[in-house]
């Protein structure tokens, strides 16, 4: 399975990355709005360099997930993870409920806010230049080799070397090697990347494993609901049976008490 390891100390935040990914995903360019995401990802912006304090440069995308929780939310099976490594999706099938977007841990899929008819958008780790034997564009395009493709055993192996050589200049932890279960896109860094999600620790289980107990529940609690529901429906039709019949007035007699 291939992966990308980002390691935030060679970042200089030229951006090249980000210029790279618009145009080999022809993204259209960005529009005027009123508002602006904080983190610069947006429907056209695939990826984008966060400046943190201290000139820390943190390259944001899609991390694409082992067990991404993005994919167990949607309801019509618009996301899957390939067996390259990539979260990809079918804009065909996507209905727009957004389900991936609350899903996410991240917060990275996007709303195409700008179409009449909007779908939702991210990083696909370059599904199409990947299965040609390809790297992503973004890493092809990284003057300092601070985002790297390749096998992610390889590079864990290449990420946990750089820490052990430098335990000074790292903070020590490769993120995403155990996190939710494990994600395609590793970093490491001398920072700490808590910031990603809002300073939330979300643990090394997977999302999808946490709610599956919950899901599977739901079935259960529509049975109940059902239940309940047709339970009050019998009380109210028992109970207007039980009601005096008032016979209905004639149409003459309507007319009758009109003439007085
Ligand atoms: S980071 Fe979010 S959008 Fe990307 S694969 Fe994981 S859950 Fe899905
Ligand atoms: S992997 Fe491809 S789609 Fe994802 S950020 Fe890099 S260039 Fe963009
Ligand atoms: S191209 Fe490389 S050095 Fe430049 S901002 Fe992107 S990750 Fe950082």
């Amino acid at each position: 399975m291939k992966a990308i390891l980002t390691d935030t100390t060679l970042c200089i935040g030229c951006r090249d990355c980000v210029v790279a990914c618009r145009q080999a995903n022809t993204l259209e360019p960005e529009v005027p709005r009123r508002w602006e995401t904080r983190d610069g990802l947006s429907a056209r912006n695939w990826t984008s360099v966060v400046e943190r304090p201290n000139h820390v440069y943190v390259r944001k995308q899609c991390r694409h997930c082992l067990d991404p929780a993005c994919a167990s939310a949607c309801p019509v099976g618009a996301l899957r993870k390939t067996s390259e490594g990539a979260v990809i999706y079918d804009s065909s099938k996507c209905m727009g409920c957004r389900y991936c977007m609350m899903a996410c841990p991240y917060g990275i899929p996007r709303y195409d806010w700008d179409r009449p008819v909007p779908y939702v958008r991210k990083c696909i780790l370059c599904y199409g230049r990947i299965k040609q034997g390809k790297p992503p564009a973004c890493t092809e395009a990284c003057p300092t080799k601070a985002t790297i493709f390749g096998d992610r055993d390889t590079l864990l192996q290449e990420a946990h070397r750089r820490l052990h050589d430098n335990p000074k200049r790292y903070a020590g932890k490769v993120w995403g090697e155990s996190e939710v279960g494990g994600t395609s896109v590793l970093y490491i860094s001398d920072a700490n990347l808590t910031f990603l999600t809002r300073g939330r620790e979300l643990g090394d289980n997977t999302i999808p494993g946490r709610t599956a107990s919950a899901m599977h529940a739901v079935p259960f609690a529509f049975v109940g609901m059902a239940a309940t529901m047709s339970g009050i429906s019998w009380i109210i039709s028992r109970r207007m049976d039980l009601q005096p019949k008032i016979p209905k007035e004639k149409p003459e007699d309507q007319k009758d008490k009109r003439d007085e």
